[in-house]
């Protein structure tokens, strides 16, 4: 089995609580669906298939674990909530995470497994709750037509905004 780049061997930093060692690894995070030709879920951003995420981390030891703080980044790719072309961009998250032997659920802690922890779930926890949810392609794109499609930002439609009921009867008078 491939070495896993996330994981990391804590055995001497525990040994000598105070300590600190400087880590940055990169991977692979597999947090893609079912993405269409252009290699992106309508659904939601991603980080694109077989992109690398990077942890770069300063990991010091403390009584009882291991506390990490850092930088993750990753690539994403989405599509723009008003007008569905392709965007992308960069992830640039802070993180501030402790390991120790507790488990996760009781302290929020992640855990160290035989003297190793495993960025990999910190990396993954970040990026999910950082990918933009609904993102633009810029701030003032004006979408589509909704009545013909047209693209608003390339070119004019001459479709008419469909009357507002509130004037019908109005019309009727005239
Ligand atoms: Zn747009
Ligand atoms: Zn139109």
């Amino acid at each position: 089995m491939a070495r896993d780049p996330f994981v990391v061997h804590v055995a001497r930093l525990r040994r000598a609580p105070g300590t600190s060692a400087h880590e940055v690894r990169r991977g692979p995070v597999a947090l893609a669906g079912p993405l269409d030709e252009r290699g992106i879920d309508p659904g939601r951003s991603v980080v694109p298939l077989g992109a690398e995420a990077e942890c770069d981390v300063t990991l010091r030891a403390f009584e009882g674990g291991i506390a990490a703080v850092g930088t993750v980044r990753a690539p994403w790719v989405g599509i723009c909530r008003r007008c569905a072309v392709g965007v992308s961009g960069e992830l640039r998250i802070a993180v501030h995470e402790r390991f120790g032997d507790a488990p996760i659920a009781e302290d929020e802690l992640y855990p160290i497994t035989d003297d190793t922890i495993d960025l990999g779930p910190l990396v993954r926890d970040a990026i999910v709750l950082d990918l933009p949810m609904a993102p633009l392609c810029r701030e003032d794109c004006r979408g589509l037509c909704p009545q013909c499609g047209t693209d608003r930002n390339e070119a004019r439609c001459d479709c008419v905004a469909p009357p507002d009921p509130r004037w019908a009867n109005l019309d009727v008078l005239r």
